[in-house]
């Protein structure tokens, strides 16, 4: 497995790759692998000849300054999980590789409407430091399948659309969500939660299924759904609905 940290090093590796005629399957992440980006590297894997997994925790993407200080890092368990998964490369830049005039930035990608509402009225600026730090990736990587999870669907269907509109010569592959016994889906934030938040979380899973039946049994409008699941949500004290 190759460890990588400079954009012309991974450009350089999957070019030669590509000349040899194997395709490549990325897998971008901000580390502190679990499960659910495990199953994104198996498909990857299923599917292409060489594997990469990038692990950055990208700045631009942070609004709050005590979310990114706290966010779970742990790069040498994450490589022995990509060296467990069979990874062919892994690219785990510093900051300086991904934003060379950091903290400056002069160009950045924004994405319309997809982009602003719902997760992204919240987070003003979240998806805009999404599209970007993934146009670099891809930009970097060259022709390849990408893999991203269903668990972040507005993010998936962001970065789908950036793909299409600036052309870039990438397959998005979506892939399903992978959950904890309790229904609440793995995600690295997980570790940031107490036992009980952790238990309380799971009322988000429970709102899914209750829209969902609420959806398949006929819900007339769709903020029916919504009020189906307001109301599951509102029975967890702990749980604040944004
Ligand atoms: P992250 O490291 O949280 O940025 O996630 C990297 C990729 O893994 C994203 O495409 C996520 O949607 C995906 N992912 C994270 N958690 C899960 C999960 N529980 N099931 C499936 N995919 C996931």
């Amino acid at each position: 497995m190759k460890v990588l940290g400079s954009a012309t090093d991974l450009s350089h590796a999957l070019d030669s790759s590509r000349a040899l005629g194997r395709s490549i399957g990325l897998v971008p992440t901000m580390g502190a692998l679990h499960s659910g980006h495990r199953s994104l590297i198996d498909r990857a894997a299923s599917e292409c000849d060489v594997v990469v997994v990038t692990i950055f925790v990208n700045p631009t993407q942070f609004g709050d300054p005590h979310d990114i200080e706290t966010y779970p890092r742990d790069l040498a368990a994450d490589l022995a999980i990509c060296a467990e998964s069979g990874v062919d490369v892994v690219f785990a830049p510093p900051v300086a590789a991904m934003y060379p005039d950091w903290p400056s930035i002069s160009t950045s990608v924004s994405v319309g409407i997809e982009a602003s509402q719902w997760e992204g009225r919240s987070r003003p600026g979240h998806f805009q430091g999404v599209a970007t730090v993934v146009a670099k990736l891809f930009a970097m990587a060259g022709r390849c399948r990408a893999y991203f999870g269903e668990k972040d669907f507005q993010q998936l269907v962001v970065v789908r659309r950036m793909t299409r509109d600036l052309a870039f010569p990438v397959e998005v592959i979506g892939c399903p969500t992978l959950r904890e016994e309790s229904g609440l889906a793995m995600s690295s934030r997980n570790r940031l939660l107490t036992e009980q938040e952790r238990g309380a979380a799971s009322v988000l899973a429970r709102a899914l299924a209750a829209g969902h039946a609420a959806a398949s049994a006929g819900a007339p409008e769709p903020r029916d759904v919504v009020s189906v699941m307001t109301d599951v949500v509102a029975e967890e004290p702990l749980v604040e609905l944004d």
